[in-house]
């Protein structure tokens, strides 16, 4: 593991959520992107080295609407980044970690990512996340 990436914060109202992000970090968002196979839309904003993102549900049965509906808006999940995705997730596994996908997915911000199971880690959900080859 490199470094932590991003967290990811579910929230109900994307564009509210951009206004109270802009407020509280004195910066806006640099880019707002759909990832139509996780139905959801994700915003993104920098904060020195890290990454806060911002993810809406687009669908009743994306795994953000679920999320939102079970415990509220919040922090979502904490990503990584890693050199190797592959390995990494190799070696995760190897670990006892329960993988969510096991092949590498496209996610936002030109990402490829891999999610472990919560229950393998203390209730968080972890996004493994590499920049995609050019
Ligand atoms: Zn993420």
């Amino acid at each position: 593991m490199l470094k932590i990436e991003h967290i990811g914060i579910a929230v109900k109202d994307l564009e509210k959520s951009n206004e109270l992000f802009k407020a509280l970090l004195g910066r806006p968002h640099y880019k707002i992107e759909e990832v139509p196979t996780e139905g959801v839309n994700t915003s993104f904003f920098m904060v020195g080295n890290n990454k806060i993102e911002l993810l809406e549900a687009t669908k009743p049965d994306s795994p953000i609407a679920k999320f939102i509906e079970k415990r509220g808006e919040g922090t979502h999940h904490i990503a990584f980044a890693v050199n190797d995705i592959r390995s990494e997730m190799a070696r995760l596994e190897k670990e006892g970690f329960i993988l969510l996908n096991k092949e590498p997915k496209p996610g936002a911000d030109n990402k490829l990512v891999c999610f472990l199971h919560p229950k393998s880690t203390n209730g968080v959900l972890i996004e493994l996340c590499q920049d995609k080859p050019e």
